[in-house]
């Protein structure tokens, strides 16, 4: 006898609808049938769409960054997030610079984790590890990481991780099978001032200093033959300039990650009177690029938020350089990406990143033997964004239409939200098993 049956639902099957049952036993899909089983629970799902439980790979809950804290910590990030239909998330490590800071980053984010109700992973992260590459890489290999982030900038505040040391990465990178992740922007196009406000922003960090450095990158991911990641691609003219001269590596080396905001709105919003609670980086784009990053949408391979969200009342700041950047989204990203791409979405959701980040089988997927990590989605229930589960007092997506809505999230055979109402659950660390 099965735990669970979700019967009569449209599963969502390598880019196909199959009319079928569901079998949920120990946390796992036990069995894929159109025939009527006995289960000790069942949910019918006449009519709902089933997705594999979504993965967002990049999310910030309680991160310190100077003065603030993100809003969200693990609990009150990941209930949003099982609101929005994510079993998995990958959140991140506070940057080291030596291998011996590593065990103790890790431990610091695996405690505060502990509070989270769905499944989640970490990157590591680097800050300028300056001959430190190898001790590095091993560290992570021994705690069982496989993925590493860094940025191209904030020199400033000694972030920043220079070429010879991102050539370092990506010539170990396939070796010692991981992925660098890279926070793309040329850290000499930024001009960040303390004269600025927020509508300077899109001048101060432009989409030019984005496509240029990614450009760059991807020409080391090559040369190297390296494995890389970019994180929150924001401009059309990014992933246009990489598909026109990387489409060798992308999607095999090179991956490109969005998010929905850039999507969603525009830098017109900056000379708005609330434009500063769409401050993030990298920022909102024009229009036209806009335009473009939706027309490109095949060239992305994974959504991420990047959800890091702080109050109205601390993003209130005159001068740009005070305000601290980034916004939430972590619940409503299926629905507003779904709403402008449909199926399109589905995989870079679920499978993609639970292939690059090495979860995959057990994640991303609908098949016997995965985890049962299942969305059940009402197509029907058109619906407007109002509030949110996240602990910030706004949300950018209030007030957007979407296309139907999310019923139940389930986490390895446990619902975490069931028709809307919250249940409750324990999220598992996932590492790497190699
Ligand atoms: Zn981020």
């Amino acid at each position: 006898m099965f735990d669970l049956a979700i019967m009569n639902g449209e599963l969502y099957i390598e880019g196909n609808y199959v009319n079928s049952n569901i079998y949920i036993s120990d946390g796992k899909i036990s069995k894929i049938s159109k025939q009527v089983l006995r289960s000790k629970d069942e949910y019918n799902a006449i009519g709902k769409k089933i997705f594999p439980g979504f993965i967002d790979p990049h999310v910030h809950f309680e991160l310190k960054g100077g003065k603030y804290t993100s809003s969200d910590d693990f609990y009150s990030g990941s209930v949003s997030a099982a609101y929005g239909g994510i079993t998995t998330f990958i959140d991140f490590l506070d940057p080291i610079s030596t291998s011996a800071e590593l065990e103790k980053a890790y431990l610091k984010r695996r405690k505060l984790s502990k509070k989270s109700v769905i499944d989640y992973a970490f990157h590591g992260t680097v800050k300028n590890p300056k001959n430190q590459v190898e001790q590095i890489v091993n560290e992570l290999k021994k705690l069982h990481f496989s993925s590493v982030k860094l940025f191209t900038t904030y020199s400033e505040s000694n972030r920043r991780t220079y070429d010879e040391e991102i050539i370092k990465l990506l010539k170990f990178s396939k070796e010692k099978q991981f992925i660098v992740l890279a926070h793309i922007e040329n850290n000499d196009l930024i001009n960040m001032n303390s004269k600025q406000k927020i509508c300077d922003l899109p001048i101060a960090r432009s989409s030019k200093a984005e496509t240029s450095e990614a450009k760059k990158l991807a020409h080391y991911t090559r040369k190297y033959d390296g494995s890389m990641y970019m994180v929150h691609v924001s401009s059309g003219n990014t992933v246009k300039a990489l598909k026109e001269d990387f489409s060798d590596i992308i999607n095999s080396d090179f991956y490109i990650e969005s998010c929905p905001h850039y999507f969603t709105y525009n830098n017109d919003i900056y000379n708005k009177e609330d434009g500063i609670l769409y401050s993030m980086v990298p920022p909102l784009r024009s229009k036209e690029e806009v335009t473009l990053l939706k027309e490109l949408i095949d060239n992305v391979n994974t959504i991420g938020t990047d959800h890091c969200p702080f109050t109205s009342k601390e993003k209130q700041k005159e001068k740009l350089l005070d305000i601290p950047m980034g916004i939430g989204g972590v619940e409503h990203s299926f629905n507003i990406m779904y709403s402008l791409f449909k199926e399109k979405i589905i995989d870079k959701m679920t499978i993609n990143p639970a292939k690059i980040f090495n979860l995959y089988p057990r994640k991303g997927i609908l098949s016997e033997g995965s985890d049962a990590d299942i969305v059940i989605y009402d197509p029907l229930k058109n619906h407007t964004i109002t509030n949110d589960h996240s602990l910030s007092d706004y949300t950018v997506y209030k007030g957007q239409s979407v296309s139907g809505q999310i019923e139940s999230t389930i986490v390895r055979g446990n619902f975490i939200v069931k028709k809307g109402i919250f249940i409750g659950g324990t999220g598992e660390y996932l590492r790497d098993s190699r």
